[in-house]
């Protein structure tokens, strides 16, 4: 279901973002769907594969849920 974005989130954050595909996870000015940039650190999510497994199980950022729900279904799903 989540193949079309990034899953990312800050150093020491609580919640994952998602990036669109289309920015890097490795720019510091990328914007998670939110809005959010990982100012001042970087995105974590896809260096390795324990944090893939730390992206995929922290909580997901409602804002960035509801966008990604936005641009699928034109409504949103929270
Ligand atoms: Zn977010």
């Amino acid at each position: 279901m989540d193949d079309d974005v990034t899953r990312v989130y800050t150093e020491g954050g609580t919640v994952t973002h998602y990036l669109d595909t289309l920015q890097s996870p490795n720019a510091q000015d990328s914007e998670a769907m939110c809005g959010r940039t990982p100012w001042p650190g970087m995105w974590h999510g896809t260096g390795s594969q324990e944090e893939e497994e730390k992206a995929a199980d922290l909580r997901h950022c409602s804002q960035c849920r509801a966008v990604l729900g936005h641009r699928r279904n034109g409504w949103l799903t929270l």
